[in-house]
């Protein structure tokens, strides 16, 4: 994603991402100008928070940043063999 207009398929992505809070300022911008002229995406975002509120209000328990990154490196060491 080099460019600063993205396709409604990365406004997708960046939305998921979003609901995790992963996005570095620059893909933060780019979602919200995308949201500026793509309606469509827009309420594709409202659909993605009203699922995160849900899942939230379920009380499913969210890994730690360190938790993540020990899941990462276990990958990626299976993945080397
Ligand atoms: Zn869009």
């Amino acid at each position: 994603m080099g460019r600063i207009f993205i396709t409604c398929e990365d406004a997708n992505i960046l939305s998921t991402r979003n609901q995790y809070d992963d996005l570095d300022s620059k893909e933060r911008f780019r979602y919200k100008l995308h949201h500026g002229h793509c309606p469509q995406c827009r309420s594709i975002d409202k659909r993605n928070a009203l699922f995160t509120s849900k899942l939230n209000f379920l009380g499913w328990k969210r890994l730690s940043d360190a938790q993540k990154k020990s899941i990462k490196a276990s990958v990626r060491a299976a993945l080397k063999k």
